[in-house]
């Protein structure tokens, strides 16, 4: 059944859980991803990018989701993530589209304020949710890249100000993650998690959790992390097993024998982070 990604927050934020929300790009990673979620009986939120809507097309990805969530038995939410503007979801929020990231960390604090409360105000007259961030993440994310040293780490009195003055309904924070792969080991803040989580009272969304552990997850997951976004964690097996296929299989054309195993490996990923959310069996 298809719900908003505020619904699907607010029960996990009330019961101590998160949900984990998963990058898909076609029919075979959304299935995938699915799949999973109703093996474990787990709540999911399928996320598109402003560069899949470009490569797979806007209203066949929303046609993809709105499906899964129809015929599906576990509550799904589908979530345009990391748009730097409104007017590029307005068209996908005429389709019916209910959750967006209006992604303006990279502005001034009173631009990021101006840019979110505004796409707020509009999202809120489709009935959509918008998730804002505060802080900025290091590393590569669609178009907008984060060097080493430009980062900087959500602010808990400004997080409290963000949410008062937008009116943003979830909210991604800085706290040492990074997209993409790390290089070193990330070194979390949980302390300035603990503070924010105190200061503000929306859902709060951890982004670049491929490649932290699974044990600081889970710390981040005690102090207050309602969303656990995933999306390099998956692409690697999918491409690897695709590699070895075509290793072992040179001639093969059916996309339906090469993409098998391919699903097969990012569903266990899937598996695995839905076990790291503890979000098992907390299908509505
Ligand atoms: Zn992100």
């Amino acid at each position: 059944m298809l719900k908003t990604t505020k619904e699907l927050l607010s029960e996990a934020q009330n019961k101590g859980y998160a949900v984990p929300q998963f990058n898909v790009y076609n029919l075979e990673t959304l299935r995938s991803v699915v799949e999973a979620a109703e093996e474990m009986n787990s709540p999911v939120i399928l996320a598109v990018t402003p560069g899949t809507r470009r490569f797979s097309g806007d209203a066949y990805m929303h046609a993809l989701a709105h499906t899964a969530a129809k015929v599906s038995s576990v509550p799904i939410a589908y979530h345009l993530d990391h748009h730097t503007s409104i007017v590029d979801v307005v068209p996908s929020l005429k389709l019916g589209a209910k959750s967006i990231m209006i992604d303006a960390s990279m502005e001034t604090f009173e631009n990021n304020v101006r840019i979110v409360k505004e796409a707020v105000e509009t999202a809120h007259g489709y009935g959509a949710s918008v998730e804002g961030e505060l802080g900025k993440l290091i590393g590569t994310e669609e178009d907008i890249t984060v060097e080493e040293g430009e980062d900087a780490l959500t602010d808990p009195e400004m997080a409290k100000e963000f949410v008062e003055r937008t009116g943003v309904d979830t909210l991604a924070v800085a706290i040492g993650t990074a997209h993409g792969l790390y290089k070193s080991k990330p070194n979390l803040d949980f302390d300035r998690l603990k503070k924010i989580r105190e200061a503000v009272d929306v859902p709060l969304v951890l982004h670049g959790a491929s490649g932290v552990s699974e044990e600081d997850v889970r710390k981040c997951i005690a102090y207050g992390v309602s969303k656990v976004n995933i999306a390099t964690e998956l692409k690697i097996p999918f491409a690897e097993a695709l590699r070895d296929y075509f290793k072992a299989h040179p001639n093969e054309q059916d996309p339906r024998k090469y993409f098998t195993p391919a699903k097969e490996a990012l569903k266990e990923v899937v598996l695995q982070k839905i076990r790291m959310c503890k979000s098992e069996g907390k299908a509505l």
